[in-house]
């Protein structure tokens, strides 16, 4: 039975019904990326049962049914290849509940370390349903993950599934690797020429690493950039392993908590009572200077160099409240703002 939920008013200030998930397995990873949004590292540890990412999952498909879409669920972390008999076991009991197959998959390729191995696993996931396997490679990730396992798990995946069905991020990357980088000025370099040729969003681990690579502006630059677009209204989620669901595009800001409720009861209620979400009411009225200026309130500082984009402004703000310990609910884990 499809669950009973009110039709948002079509207003600009209305909740988008979410119809891409991005399900985060974990915040370990093999590798410590410079710009990766969810700081993510080899020393986290968090765990999240089978039984709860299946209830979301639920949850998520019968949202969308109720308006009529498909949910499109993607795989990912950290790296969701961390433990593959737990992601394995996962994919089949999804299939087995008949929830949505897998639109994507990622994976940065660290476990590909030979042909055969790498062929049984990418057999395994298509014949589950794995709709797609996104590969990224670039500066960031090739420090740490060898080219050559890249190379293979991009091959195998490409006889496997067929090459429609393999997305590089970023297939220059691939073509033309840029390590070694031998020492820190040609690493600064290699990583403004990456952020040139593909834009990221300068949070988490990027807003320390990268920010100060690039040119600051003054935080009055970012006024009147309401962040609405890429929070409200975006159709697009992350839920990781806590069960914090953010935007998809800015993990670290909680829009509501996965808790025991149904998802379509938590959508619902988010939809009604987003105003009253301290963070988000700021960022739909004025983006990250709207944070900025609740948090000067709280003792922030404006950085005299300056902020590279209006993310880098809003992370270093988050940061500040969360360590302050006035995120409230509304900031969170800890791993985000390590
Ligand atoms: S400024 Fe903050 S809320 Fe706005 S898009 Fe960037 S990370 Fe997301």
């Amino acid at each position: 039975m499809r669950p009973t939920i009110e039709t948002p008013s079509e207003t600009p200030a209305a909740l988008a019904v979410w119809d891409f998930a991005g399900l985060l397995l974990t915040y370990w990873c093999n590798a410590r990326c410079a710009f990766c949004y969810v700081n993510s590292g080899p020393e986290w540890r968090a765990h999240v049962a089978p039984e709860t990412v299946l209830a979301w999952w639920r949850g998520l498909d019968e949202l969308a049914a109720a308006y009529g879409r498909t949910m499109r669920v993607h795989l990912s972390g950290g790296e969701p290849f961390r433990d593959w008999i737990s992601l394995i076991s996962l994919i089949r009991a999804a299939r087995d509940a008949g929830l949505t197959p897998v639109d994507k998959l990622e994976t940065n390729a660290f476990w590909a370390e030979d042909e055969g191995l790498t062929r049984a696993r990418l057999e395994l996931l298509a014949a589950l349903g794995v709709q797609r396997l996104v590969v990224s490679t670039d500066v960031f990730h090739q420090e740490y993950v060898p080219i050559e396992r890249v190379r293979r798990c991009v091959e195998v995946a490409r006889r496997v599934f067929g090459p429609g069905r393999v997305i590089v991020r970023w297939w220059d990357f691939l073509r033309d690797p840029m390590v070694p980088l031998p020492d820190r000025p040609s690493r600064a370099a290699a990583y403004r020429a990456a952020l040139a040729r593909h834009k990221d969003r300068l949070t988490g681990r990027a807003a320390e690493t990268l920010a100060p690579l690039l040119p600051g502006r003054p935080a009055a630059a970012f006024a009147g950039l309401n962040c609405a677009a890429e929070t409200l209204q975006s159709r697009h989620v992350h839920i990781d392993p806590y069960g914090n669901i953010f935007p998809g595009t800015c993990a670290g800001i909680v829009l509501a908590q996965a808790d025991n409720r149904r998802i379509p009861t938590i959508w619902q209620d988010l939809a009604t009572n987003w105003p009253r979400h301290p963070i988000l009411a700021d960022l739909v009225a004025g983006g990250s200077y709207a944070l900025l200026q609740r948090a000067k309130n709280l003792g922030y500082v404006e950085r005299p160099t300056g902020y590279a984009s209006k993310c880098h402004l809003c992370a270093d703000v988050r940061r500040f409240l969360f360590r302050k310990g006035h995120g409230g609910e509304a900031l969170g884990p800890a791993e985000c703002y390590a």
